[in-house]
């Protein structure tokens, strides 16, 4: 077992006051934690010390070349106070998948996980108390050697910190405009997509920034060869309701294994559903929309759960969903996961972590 020893800040903070002003990641609770890796000699110096800057040199590699990667996920409290993770081993095992990708040395999942619940557990009393508002968790490893070279770092931070943050939806389920993003791409199969890497956001930006600028959420990505295929709504796994069978996009190295993804397949098998996981051209849904077999579209994240789709534009064609409404599936599936997550009801797939 990790020995994490615990420096305690002498200067907490206050909570914040009102949980329905809280945003999301702006505030971040008293500590955090901290390992150093350091070549020859591995992951060592476990520790979780008071929330504050990190020094780094100027010439850190993470900040010129990217060599970094991350994980987000939340802590939810139930009714009776406690305080539960939803599927953490899935976020360390992806992380242990982006280090493979991005040359950064593991971590044990059981170290990570440990030293997530040690310090979730010191940070308890700042767990959201609000209906929908939970504590957002950000594992994340940095490369900090001072040279501007590229080539894999010898030293390695691995830091996770925490930021209460609020309800997703305020007024409950609301479908979002997107349009199928055809001048840039996010990924190739080769490339970083499958990973939770720095770059595969920065990337997204542009794209984000013009469908703000037209008055749309966010964009649809297609694959990046023959811009053919659907891959992912902006940072959210995509799924369709086509004549009743629930279908998205199966992984091939640029799309993000979401865990929410994953989950929402698990629900739908045991509910019944038919689903598959395949490629879907974007010719296929503007036909299926055609044909009146569009039953549903939505996006699926730990920040939003499920995202309704009401209108998907591609090119001049303007598709509207489910009469911009949420589909059965949507809604069953966010019931389900919030129910799961926050402790409502039972737990049958054993996904919880106290
Ligand atoms: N795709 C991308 C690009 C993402 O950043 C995320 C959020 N982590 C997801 C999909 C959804 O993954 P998850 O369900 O694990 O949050």
């Amino acid at each position: 077992m990790l020995d994490i020893k615990i420096e305690r800040t002498t200067t907490p903070k206050e909570k914040p006051a009102d949980e329905t002003k809280l945003g999301f990641g702006h505030i971040f609770t008293d500590h955090m934690f901290v390992m150093n890796y350091d070549a020859g000699q591995g992951w060592h110096d476990a520790r979780i010390v008071p929330y504050g800057d990190l020094s780094l040199s100027p010439a850190a590699m993470c900040l010129h070349y990217g060599q970094e990667i991350f994980e987000g996920l939340k802590a939810y409290r139930t009714a009776d106070g406690s305080v539960q993770l939803f599927r953490p081993q899935e976020n360390f095992k992806r992380m242990n998948n982006s280090a493979e990708r991005m040359v950064i040395p593991k971590i044990k999942e059981e170290d990570m996980l440990y030293a997530l619940k040690t310090l979730v557990k010191m940070e308890q009393d700042w767990v959201p108390h609000t209906e929908g508002a939970s504590l957002y968790i950000r594992p994340f490893i940095i490369a900090v050697d001072p040279y501007v070279g590229v080539k894999p770092a010898d030293h390695y931070l691995f830091i996770i910190i925490l930021s209460p943050s609020g309800a997703y939806y305020s007024t409950g389920l609301n479908p979002v405009k997107i349009y199928v993003e055809n001048k840039y791409v996010r990924a190739v199969r080769g490339g970083t997509g499958f990973a939770k890497t720095a770059a595969n956001y920065a990337i997204s930006l542009a794209g984000q920034e013009e469908a703000h600028e037209q008055d749309y959420e966010q964009v649809l990505w297609l694959d990046g060869v023959e811009r053919k295929y659907v891959e992912e709504v902006g940072s959210m796994n995509i799924f369709f309701v086509i004549d009743g069978e629930v279908v998205t996009p199966q992984l091939l190295g640029s799309v993000l294994p979401g865990i929410t993804r994953k989950s929402a397949i698990e629900i739908c098998k045991k509910k019944g559903y038919k689903v598959s996981e395949r490629k879907i051209s974007i010719e296929e849904i503007a036909e299926a929309y055609d044909n009146g077999k569009l039953d549903e579209v939505f996006g699926t994240g730990t920040a939003a759960v499920i995202s309704p789709v009401g209108h998907l534009k591609w090119g001049d064609k303007v598709m509207e969903i489910n009469n911009n409404k949420i589909g059965p599936v949507s809604q069953m599936l966010y019931d389900t996961m919030t129910g799961i997550q926050w402790g409502k009801i039972p737990d049958e797939f054993g996904w919880i972590v106290k």
